[in-house]
């Protein structure tokens, strides 16, 4: 089967330059050079079947990429989305709104909403509004307006 290989043979990035006096698992081990630069030994079969491509320096571009694309979308989808975790509660929770709690005034008792949001730990109000919906539009969205990190 190591027949299959000659010097000059491309896999991936890599250049079959000799075979070498090495044997791995039985088979032929071939010196390589990468496209990098770099020399490499590598296992007939493994090159045959592709497991072998490069030096390792196309694994690590690879990766390197996906952490890049994964970065990338997190900023698309908003600095928001990351900071707030798990930590509120959600769209239908008992008022309705996201970051709007209930509270009660200490002197009067009388129902009011809030507005608050967590940003990096720290949390910030806004209160006294009638309706949950108040307390979103004109105090929670504003609340995102001042302490969320602007894009
Ligand atoms: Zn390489």
């Amino acid at each position: 089967m190591a027949g299959n290989i000659t010097a000059g043979d491309r896999f991936g990035r890599l250049t079959v330059l000799q075979k070498t006096d090495l044997r791995k698992r039985g088979k032929i081990v071939w010196a390589c050079k990468c496209d990098c630069g770099k020399y490499i030994n590598a296992v007939s079969t493994d090159l045959t079947a592709g497991d072998t491509q490069s030096c390792g320096c196309l694994k690590k571009e690879m990766e390197e990429k996906h952490l890049r694309e994964k970065y990338d979308e997190k900023r698309v989808n908003g600095v928001a989305l990351q900071l707030f975790k798990d930590k509120e509660p959600r769209k239908d929770s008992s008022t309705g709104y996201r970051g709007v709690s209930k509270y009660y005034t200490r002197k009067s008792k009388e129902l009011r909403y809030r507005a608050w949001i967590t940003v990096d730990g720290k949390r910030h109000y806004k209160s006294g509004f009638n309706t949950a919906e108040d307390a979103y539009y004109k105090g929670r969205l504003m609340l995102e307006d001042l302490h969320l990190p602007k894009k």
